[in-house]
């Protein structure tokens, strides 16, 4: 196709949304393919004229007038082709936008579930639990609690599956807050670093305005709050040893996977709502810049570059990271560490013991199994990985 960008050609941006970050920048965007840009004021001038009615050269004259200085459109139109942003050329268009919004079912869901009242009741929940934990220590998770059956393959394929679906429940949360945002989004399996998570790719969030976007990003944390309270206060109303099993086993994971979200470095929740304060899409990059800048010793020109308030962000960001650093060390010590070790000792314990007619030693096997699963989830995961790294584009996952 010939995308030759004359004075007369007609362009038309007007699908793109436009959000003010802070003051004179913007951030302009397609929430359908996720491609956004930061931009100066007088990009946001030229993007509201493109609406393939009048030319480049009349949106030239028209802000070259406002700003009383000489506006290059052509190259600005240049370079959000270069990003697909363009929507039509002279009436032709370029990519036919899918239509991603979300279900209906899903947007009155979502407002249901976030609405004012109830994420002020999350809050309140959050509040409980902290007080729950603080009266009555014994309430807080020991990885005895995850072993509910006599077995040890019997727990550990429940343990997955309870996880999952836990997992799943999370998702769901950011899946609905941003339905009522009207953005679509979708739910996959992705790798940090070596971890696999699952995640919802909510990119079309940065369409929306800034102080929009909380909500989304911990509604994930505000379900496993919610979660958390309903399950301490199971334990406190029920004698029923299976009941208080499975709630002491939810709280142990779901505290978990409630306390990873601050290892920011993972770009977790936490991560993008930090990032979303602190109003930069940058935050990894220039942060890593950083560390390895002055733990490496590195020089890097590209951190000269950077604005003034990119690098205090960065410096305060790897501030955060080291705080992420422990709190990794401390999950794995406590909540993973103590009940690998004493699931791989019953496990011996049943291969060493019982013999290939034992229902103990077939029982050990589906721990095996179990692993073998997960190894494959963890290659599926694997794959969102390696094709993000070729997309190499800012997406949010939370
Ligand atoms: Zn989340």
């Amino acid at each position: 196709m010939n995308l030759d960008i004359t004075a007369d050609s007609k362009v038309d941006c007007s699908h793109l949304s436009i959000q003010e970050d802070i003051d004179d920048e913007f951030t302009i965007g397609d929430p359908h393919t996720g491609e956004f840009l930061r931009v100066p004021k007088v990009a946001v001038d030229v993007i509201e004229m493109l609406d393939g009615q009048i030319s480049i050269g009349e949106v030239k004259e028209a802000v070259s007038k406002k700003y009383n200085e000489d506006v290059d459109v052509i190259d600005f139109v240049m370079t959000i082709l270069d990003c697909k942003m363009v929507y039509s050329i002279n009436g032709k268009v370029l990519h036919t936008s899918i239509n991603r919004e979300p279900l209906l079912i899903l947007r009155r869901l979502g407002s249901f579930f976030f609405s004012n009242v109830l994420v002020c009741l999350y809050a309140v929940a959050f509040l409980a639990v902290l007080f729950l934990f603080i009266v009555n220590p014994a309430s807080f998770p020991k990885f005895q609690d995850l072993f509910i059956y006599e077995t040890v393959g019997i727990s550990t394929l429940n343990i997955v599956v309870v996880a999952w679906i836990l997992t799943l429940v999370h998702e769901v949360g950011h899946l609905l807050a941003a339905s009522k945002e009207n953005i679509s989004t979708r739910i996959r399996l992705n790798l940090r670093m070596i971890w696999l998570v699952a995640e919802t790719d909510m990119t079309g969030l940065w369409a929306r305005p800034k102080n929009n976007r909380y909500v989304p990003f911990l509604a994930g944390m505000m379900w496993d709050v919610v979660i958390i309270f309903a399950c301490l206060i199971i334990q406190q109303v029920t004698n029923h040893p299976l009941i208080i099993g499975y709630s002491k086993l939810i709280v142990f994971l779901v505290l978990f996977a409630f306390l990873f979200q601050f290892i920011i470095f993972l770009r977790t929740d936490i991560y993008f709502v930090v990032s979303n304060w602190k109003n930069t899409s940058a935050l990894h990059q220039n942060s890593l810049m950083f560390l390895s800048k002055i733990i490496l010793k590195k020089n890097l020109p590209e951190w000269d570059h950077l604005p003034e308030y990119e690098k205090k962000n960065a410096v305060w960001f790897g501030f955060l990271y080291g705080i992420g650093g422990i709190i990794a060390i401390s999950l794995f010590l406590y909540f993973q560490v103590p009940p690998v070790l004493y699931g791989v000792s019953l496990v011996y314990k049943s291969i060493t013991v019982y013999g290939i007619d034992s229902y103990y030693f077939w029982d050990s096997a589906i721990v095996l199994f179990v692993f073998i699963l997960q190894g494959i989830a963890w290659l599926f995961g694997l794959k969102t990985s390696l094709r993000q790294r070729k997309e190499r584009r800012s997406t949010v996952e939370a």
